[in-house]
């Protein structure tokens, strides 16, 4: 039965959820509260669970076009000691799908296409909805209202709207860390063109990993971790001389990096995460994406749960033949616990990575020397093969 549905939030997970939907047969509506879409950070890597959701949905080989080439992975000590280095291959072989490192706003753009720019409203915010027996209204900051058979949630980290689907307020906690991430040209004097690499030493951490498919104009996606108390300030200007202390000694790739970077392209992000929610469902309403599992970004799944999530929510509606509480229990039911356990997972990867127990990392660090990629790519695999497209 064709429902109407209104997505609250044209991210990725918005978006891929639109789509989702759509192709189900129901009338999709998407509203974000800014007037132009530009994604906050650089790049993201779409890992094979991702991908397939894409596929499935007919947008992943234009994905992959446009993605880079992470054929293998590299751990470097900060003195620029080679920890590890192996070939993805063997994960990519396993699981079915390569991961696709991708710019941000070309993914951006690639869903926007495929929802159709006709479905989506922009410089709308949503301020509140109420949800009946006959169907949900939103309301909006200009006074607008608009009736759904559903609502979507997908409004992001700093959700709003998901409070009013759980009847409580939603806090997110500190990582304890910083992020920078920006995109660079690629150059083989930062790293092979082909490598995931990955400089670790004092909690801290650089990477660069190739992220776009252009063989004209490569790019990496760089970015840097710093354990910092929260609230230090936040000035592009003072980016290169930030970073530039913080990784003073670190090996001459990372040095090059320092100098190369566009302060001004630069994101700067304080990581928080959410505990695992209760459950991802109100009354007529589904939470997906950031807004329902903020994490860690340190497994790199962020986005990739979102887009697991509009599967799901998708596949639960066909199957609930219009019986919309019936297909809402069943998204909670598939999602809840992964996405609970995925959360702690990147919780407990971020903290080995920056060390809230120094041994802790001083272990992971020796492990990193012994490791020949079976161990990493076991963990991947899991991820990406516990996902609704196996
Ligand atoms: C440093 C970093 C690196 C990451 N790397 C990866 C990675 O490699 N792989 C990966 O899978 N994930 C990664 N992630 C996670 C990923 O970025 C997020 O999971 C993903 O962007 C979430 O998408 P979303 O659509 O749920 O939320 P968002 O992208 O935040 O979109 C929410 C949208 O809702 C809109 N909105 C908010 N409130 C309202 C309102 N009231 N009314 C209307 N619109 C509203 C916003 O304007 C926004 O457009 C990373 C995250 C960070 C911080």
């Amino acid at each position: 039965m064709a429902l109407d549905i209104l997505v609250i939030g044209a991210g990725m997970g918005g978006l891929t959820a639109a789509l989702a939907l759509q192709q189900s047969g129901h009338r999709v509506r998407v509203v974000d509260r800014v007037a132009e879409l530009r994604p906050v950070g650089a790049a993201i890597s779409v890992w094979s669970n991702g991908v397939k959701v894409l596929k499935a949905l007919g947008i992943g080989d234009a994905v992959e076009d446009v993605s880079g080439r992470m054929n293998h992975m590299r751990y470097m000590s900060r003195d620029g000691e080679l920890l590890t280095d192996f070939s993805l291959q063997p994960l990519y072989d396993q699981v079915g799908q390569r991961a696709c490192p991708i710019a941000r706003a070309a993914l951006q753009q690639l869903l926007l296409e495929a929802v159709g720019e006709d479905n989506v409203t922009l410089g709308l915010a949503c301020s509140d909805y109420h949800a009946g027996d006959s169907g949900v209204t939103a309301r909006f900051a200009d006074g607008s209202q608009r009736r759904a058979d559903l609502i979507v949630i997908a409004d992001g980290t700093h959700s709003k709207l998901r409070e009013r689907a759980l009847g409580r307020q939603v806090d997110r906690r500190y990582c304890g860390y910083v992020n920078w991430n920006v995109r660079v040209p690629a150059s083989a004097d930062l790293a092979p063109l082909d490598h995931w690499v990955q400089y670790v030493g004092d909690h801290q951490r650089v990477s660069m990993m190739p992220m776009s498919g252009d063989a004209e104009a490569p790019e990496f996606y760089c970015f840097f971790d710093v354990p910092l108390p929260a609230g230090t300030p936040n000035d592009p200007a003072g980016y290169r001389d930030e970073l530039a202390r913080h990784f003073a000694g670190w090996a001459a790739p990372v040095q090059r990096l320092i100098e190369r970077f566009d302060p001004a392209a630069m994101a700067r992000v304080e990581i928080h995460d959410i505990e695992p929610l209760e459950t991802l469902i109100g009354p007529r309403a589904a939470i997906l994406g950031d807004a329902a599992h903020g994490m860690a970004p340190d497994l790199g799944q962020g986005g990739c749960q979102a887009m697991e999530d509009a599967w799901v929510l998708a596949r639960t509606l066909d199957n609930a033949a219009g019986d919309i509480p019936r297909a809402l229990t069943a998204y909670d039911a598939a999602r809840s616990e992964r996405v609970g356990e995925i959360v702690a997972r990147a919780r407990k990867r971020a903290e080995t990575t920056h060390g809230a127990d120094p041994a802790a990392t001083q272990a992971w660090y020796a492990e990193l020397a012994d490791e020949d990629g079976s161990h990493i790519m076991a963990g991947m695999s899991k991820t990406i093969l516990g996902g609704p497209l196996g």
